[in-house]
C-alpha cells in the first residue's frame, strides 16, 4: 500500500467507525461544514494528556458546562478550577489551564492561536498537544504521535527496536504517513484506530483497514510489538497524614505550595514523604492511630500514607493551614490520594 492508500482506507474507517466523544465533532458534521471549538480541543488535549478518554469525559462535560468558553474559564478563580479538576491527577496541568485561557483571553483576544509553534508557547502545551490542537482544531497537517499511535507504526513496519530507543523512527513513520486531505480527522482516526482495534494485546486485525499491508500481522508478531525495555520498579516513600476536625464541624486543611506534587491542590497536612518520615502534627493534639493506610501510586514512586486522627477544640491555632466550614468542604476538591484518606476515616457513613 502507497501513503496515500494507508490514509484513505483509514479516513473511509473512520468515517464509519469513529467514537463519539463529548469534545469531538464527528467526520459525518465535519463534511457539513460543522468546525470543532478551539477551546474545546484544547481542553479535552490538556485533559487526556497521562489520563484515560473514560477518566476524562465526566470532567470535560462538567468544566464547559460551568465554563463554556476560554474568557469563562480565565474569569474563573484558581481554587474553583483546581476544585473541579480533583481527582484528575497531574494537578500541574491545571494550574497551566488557568494561565493558558488568561493569556488566550487577555493577549489573543478570546481565540487560540491556529499553528503548533504558536501553541506550543502556550502554558502547558507541550509538542504532542500543539500538533493535536493545531490538527484537530485547525486541520493542520501536523502529525500526532502517543502511545496509540506508536503501537500502529511499530506494527504496521514491524519495527523491532523497543521503546523508548525507537520513538523517533516510530514519529517518522507517522508523519509520512499524515495527510493533507482531512489531517483533523486523520490524527483522530489512528489514534482510534490504536484505541479500538489496534490494541495493546489482542489486536483485532480482522476488521483492520491496514490488515492487508500490516508486516507484523504478516509475520505474526503483532502481540510482541513494539517491544519495550523493561521498566524499573518504583520506589515506595512512606508518610503520615493529619486529619483533624474540630468540635464545630470545620476540617484542618492546608493548601500546598503551587509547585511540585499536587501544587496547588488543598489536602491533610502531612509529613515529609520519605523512607522514614519524621512526625510532624500541624497542632498539638491527640492524635490517634486508626491503624489504616492509603496506598497510592504515583508516576515515580508509591505512597504508602499512615494516618493521624484528632477532634480539636474551637480554639485551636494550627501551624500549618486553616479551617474549612463544613458548608465549604466539598471531598470531590480533594486530589486522590487526600480523598482516599477521607473516604477511610472521615467519610459520614465509615
Ligand atoms: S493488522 Fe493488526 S497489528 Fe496490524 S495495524 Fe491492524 S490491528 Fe494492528
Amino acid at each position: 500500500m502507497r501513503d496515500r492508500e494507508f490514509s484513505e482506507s483509514l479516513l473511509a474507517w473512520y468515517d464509519a467507525h469513529a467514537r463519539v466523544m463529548p469534545w469531538r465533532v464527528g467526520p459525518a458534521d465535519r463534511r457539513s461544514g460543522v468546525r470543532p471549538d478551539p477551546y474545546r480541543v484544547w481542553l479535552s488535549e490538556v485533559m487526556l494528556q497521562q489520563t484515560t478518554v473514560p477518566a476524562v469525559r465526566e470532567y470535560f462535560v462538567r468544566f464547559t458546562a460551568r465554563w463554556p468558553t476560554v474568557s469563562d474559564l480565565a474569569a474563573a478563580a484558581d481554587e474553583d478550577i483546581m476544585g473541579e479538576w480533583a481527582g484528575l491527577g497531574y494537578y500541574a496541568r491545571a494550574r497551566n489551564l488557568a494561565k493558558c485561557a488568561r493569556l488566550v483571553t487577555v493577549e489573543h483576544g478570546g481565540q487560540f492561536p491556529d499553528s503548533r509553534q504558536e501553541l506550543q508557547a502556550l502554558p502547558g502545551i507541550g509538542p504532542y498537544t500543539a500538533s493535536a490542537i493545531a490538527a484537530i482544531a485547525f486541520d493542520r497537517p501536523e502529525t500526532v504521535v502517543d502511545g496509540n499511535v506508536e503501537r500502529v507504526m511499530a506494527r504496521v513496519f514491524l519495527v523491532r527496536t523497543a521503546l523508548p530507543k525507537a520513538k523517533r523512527n516510530l514519529a517518522d513513520l507517522a508523519q509520512r504517513l499524515t495527510p493533507r486531505h482531512r489531517p483533523g480527522d486523520y490524527a483522530q482516526a489512528v489514534m482510534d484506530l490504536g484505541a479500538t482495534v489496534c490494541t495493546p494485546r489482542i489486536p483485532a486485525c480482522g476488521v483492520c483497514p491496514w490488515m492487508s499491508s500490516c508486516a507484523a500481522r504478516k509475520a505474526g508478531l503483532q502481540a510482541e510489538l513494539p517491544r519495550k525495555l523493561p521498566k524499573v520498579a518504583k520506589p515506595t516513600r512512606r508518610g503520615i497524614a493529619y486529619v483533624g476536625r474540630r468540635t464545630d464541624g470545620a476540617w484542618l486543611l492546608e493548601r500546598r505550595p503551587d509547585t511540585g506534587l499536587l501544587g496547588g491542590m488543598l489536602g491533610w497536612p502531612c509529613s515529609d514523604w520519605t523512607d522514614s518520615p519524621a512526625p510532624a502534627p500541624p497542632v498539638k493534639a491527640d492524635w490517634r492511630d486508626p491503624g489504616v493506610q492509603v496506598r497510592h501510586t504515583f508516576t515515580h514512586f508509591h505512597l504508602h500514607l499512615s494516618l493521624r486522627v484528632a477532634e480539636l477544640p474551637t480554639d485551636v491555632r494550627p501551624d500549618v493551614g486553616g479551617f474549612v466550614h463544613p458548608a465549604d468542604f466539598r471531598p470531590s476538591d480533594l486530589p486522590t490520594v487526600m480523598r482516599k484518606a477521607y473516604d477511610l476515616v472521615a467519610r459520614p457513613d465509615n
